[in-house]
């Protein structure tokens, strides 16, 4: 079973995959938690050349976040998924069509196909969006500052709707669930929703 889960900055997607990794573990399950970009070897150079390296133009940035993605995909996500894991990923293709393409102005259809050729068609059982409006994800993300993070906030709202609409065309692989609830009460959303795709 393979979870993605996605949103803006200050969203709360590590403390999620956090409590979903323990909830599932707690029922016998084995987890394997991992990000994008820098799940893997490889994917841990990407992300330093991404975050902290100089300007990268927006389609080298698109192609670096998918040579990520594929090796990620490949040494990482599909071993693990081979072996009976669950897979929970903080971040995975929906952040390169909203960011990539919402946000840098690229065709957002050309990018979700750069990622599908990446992963070789691989998408998520379930997908779980935590809706964040960009100036409450700024004020979370308090004083922790990498290259990306610091764009305008109306990048930071193009992204928004560019996770909104892409989990309006694809319902039956996404939960939306509004960021600003209490981490307890988001939980039990994912977890409810996570039930019936276990099931
Ligand atoms: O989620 P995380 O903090 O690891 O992401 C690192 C940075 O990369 C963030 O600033 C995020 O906005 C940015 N990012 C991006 N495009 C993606 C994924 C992440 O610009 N596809």
């Amino acid at each position: 079973v393979f979870v993605a889960l996605e949103g803006g900055d200050g969203a709360g997607k590590s403390t999620q995959a956090r409590l979903l990794q323990e909830w599932l573990e707690a029922q016998g399950r084995t987890v394997l938690l991992t990000r994008e970009p820098g799940g893997s070897e490889l994917g841990a150079e990407i992300r330093r050349l991404l975050l902290h390296g100089d300007d990268v133009s927006p389609r080298a940035e698109a192609l670096l976040f998918a040579a990520d993605r594929a090796h990620h995909v490949h040494a990482v996500v599909r071993p693990a998924l081979a072996r009976g894991e669950v897979v929970v990923t903080d971040r995975y293709l929906d952040s390169s069509v909203a960011y990539q393409g919402a946000g840098r102005d690229l065709a957002g259809e050309e990018v979700r196909q750069l990622s599908l050729w990446a992963v070789e068609g691989l998408l998520p059982d379930l997908t779980v969006l935590l809706d964040v409006e960009a100036g409450t994800g700024r004020e979370r993300r308090g004083d922790e500052h990498d290259r990306l993070e610091s764009e305008p906030d109306d990048f930071h709202h193009r992204v928004r709707s560019g996770f909104l609409d892409l989990a309006a065309a694809e319902p039956g692989r996404y939960l939306v669930v509004d960021a600003t609830l209490a981490p307890a009460e988001i939980h039990a959303l994912v977890r409810g929703r996570l039930a019936e795709v276990l099931s």
